[in-house]
């Protein structure tokens, strides 16, 4: 008999709960230095709290507009002219969503048709499982290789078919710290082209760029900007992640219909903060300077102590992670045993790198993340360093 209590929808068996957030309970519960979920543990910047309180006082406190408040929208459009040259119409070219992570829901809710195949690099982002799952779509996956992550152009073309409606890109890329190339970016576009394809590309750690590294947005492209959806947000850049200020930037056609499904799924991110992230964009010419030269640092610190406890890392080009591969270090087990281990007996929490795989190129990986403070850091680089 059918048992309608504890019926689930097949939808939700795809995929499972996210192994980030596992690792950060698991880290909690053994007093490890939780170098595994990517958030900030140290302040954001005062003239962006100060923004919030601001609002909140000011009683900027219901529903802001449904697709974001007009002076953050302005502020988006203004610092995308000057960041990347799109000349972008805020009223209908830019969505303000829950963070980034809604607003890949979003986008592939409102362009992929049950049965359609999108193309994702692996390793990817653990998000764009259930965000596929959820859309109907099936993923196609092109290895990036090496501890470099390179992909193979023949491999990356044989992903492109027909049946293709879009290829995920994300760059600077969380895990793998790769940033694409101008000449990467531009193969990508020129397949999008020939096969008549979306590509959505989510570009949260765009200020987020080592040893003079450039970010390009595949929108910027010739030929690109019309099937391409761009996400970004607040998040990273200003160290708020719990804020949950994510955009989408894409042609009227395109952001008509996920605008649909941003107003469904969440009506609005919170209006006060969107005021607050309006100030934050505003006001940040000086402060993107401040933020990579912050991380370096932090890169620097993390990836020696990686390197000198026997890991192998590629020197990451953008973003905050750090691949490191143990197969050095003569561990006997997986990557999810070795990331336990060493959440439990080292006191240092990584993700297994198999979380961000579908092949099993990523069992020798386990992922760490500097998003931390100098202290945490440190602390962390004295556990490795007793391994
Ligand atoms: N993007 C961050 C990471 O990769 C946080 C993930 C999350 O928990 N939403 O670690």
């Amino acid at each position: 008999m059918r048992d309608g209590s504890t019926h689930v929808a097949a939808r939700t068996a795809v995929f499972n709960e996210s192994v980030i957030r596992e690792m950060t309970r698991l880290a909690m519960l053994h007093g490890a230095m939780n170098l595994a979920q990517g958030y900030p543990d140290f302040p954001a910047p005062d003239f962006i709290k100060q923004a919030a309180v601001n609002a909140i006082n000011a009683d900027v406190n219901q529903y802001a507009i449904t697709w974001g408040a007009p002076r953050l929208r302005n502020a988006i459009a203004a610092k995308t002219k000057r960041f990347s040259g799109l000349d972008l119409d805020p009223d209908r070219e830019i969505t303000v969503t829950c963070g980034a992570t809604e607003a890949m829901m979003a986008a592939m809710l409102a362009v992929v048709e049950p049965g359609d195949e999108v193309i994702v690099f692996e390793p990817f982002y653990e998000n764009y499982v259930p965000d596929a799952a959820m859309s109907g779509a099936r993923l196609v996956f092109v290895t990036l290789h090496g501890l470099d992550f390179q992909f193979k152009p023949e491999e990356l073309r044989a992903a492109f078919s027909e049946r293709t409606r879009a290829i995920i890109v994300n760059t600077p890329n969380n895990p793998s710290g790769k940033v694409f190339t101008r000449e990467e970016l531009q193969q990508i576009a020129a397949l999008c082209q020939e096969f008549n394809c979306l590509c959505i590309t989510d570009e949260i750690y765009e200020h987020i760029l080592y040893d003079g590294r450039e970010h390009v947005s595949i929108a910027t492209l010739p030929g690109m900007y019309d099937r391409t959806i761009t996400i970004s947000g607040l998040s990273k850049t200003f160290s708020v992640t719990g804020w949950r200020l994510g955009y989408i930037l894409a042609k009227p056609e395109l952001t008509n219909a996920l605008r649909k499904v941003h107003d469904f799924l969440t009506v609005g991110a919170p209006a006060p903060l969107q005021e607050a992230g309006a100030t934050a964009i505003e006001q940040a010419d000086a402060y993107y300077g401040e933020l990579r030269q912050m991380y370096t640092r932090k890169r620097e610190l993390l990836l020696s102590a990686l390197r000198e406890a026997g890991f192998r890392c590629h020197t990451p080009e953008g973003a905050y992670y750090i691949m490191g591969d143990f197969a050095d270090l003569g561990f006997a087990g997986n990557d999810t045993q070795f990331a336990h281990h060493m959440t439990e007996k080292v006191g240092v929490a990584p993700v297994p790198g198999s979380s961000f795989y579908r092949s099993g190129e990523g069992n020798h990986f386990v992922r760490f993340t500097f998003s931390k403070s100098e202290e945490t850091l440190q602390e962390a680089a004295r556990r490795l360093a007793a391994m």
